[in-house]
């Protein structure tokens, strides 16, 4: 059993070449409700923080570079089997591998710049929207 919300957030890059509508759509129409959201933009720190787990990878720097240079929407989306669901509905890490109708699929451009971002646990999702709003920003 797993619980009804996720964490996701449009990165950058779809942020750039104009996707923010269009994902939103992919969105709400598979079935999430949007409980919060706002259009930020990451600092390094920030940026650090979230993915701290990959501070040991290859790519940690590049990953860093990416999410901090433009602004992001970050979002909490409520759905029964929220977290399993919408990492099937944003497909996988690599485009290339990613099915045909997700949302990387469509608008990913790369393994790193991958368009959206998903939860990957229950925890995790709690952990990351807590990280970006407030109580008060959560309905
Ligand atoms: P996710 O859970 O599908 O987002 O994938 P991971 O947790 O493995 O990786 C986190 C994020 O790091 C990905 O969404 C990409 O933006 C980025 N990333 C993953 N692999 C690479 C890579 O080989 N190179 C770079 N530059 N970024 C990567």
């Amino acid at each position: 059993m797993t619980g009804n919300r996720t964490f996701t957030m449009i990165k950058p890059d779809a942020v750039e070449n104009g996707h923010i509508g269009a994902i939103l759509e992919k969105i709400t129409a598979a079935g999430f409700k949007i409980v919060a959201m706002k259009y930020t933009q990451l600092s390094r720190r920030d940026a650090e923080t979230f993915y701290a787990i990959h501070k040991e990878r290859p790519f940690f720097g590049e990953l860093v570079e990416f999410m901090t240079r433009g602004p992001i929407v970050a979002a909490i989306l409520e759905k029964d089997n929220a977290v399993e669901d919408f990492r099937a509905l944003i497909g996988a890490t690599n485009p290339e591998q990613a099915a045909e109708g997700t949302i990387r699929k469509l608008y990913a451009t790369s393994v790193a710049e991958n368009a959206v971002h998903g939860a990957d646990s229950d925890e995790n999702a709690a952990i990351e929207g807590a990280f970006h709003f407030s109580g008060r920003e959560i309905f």
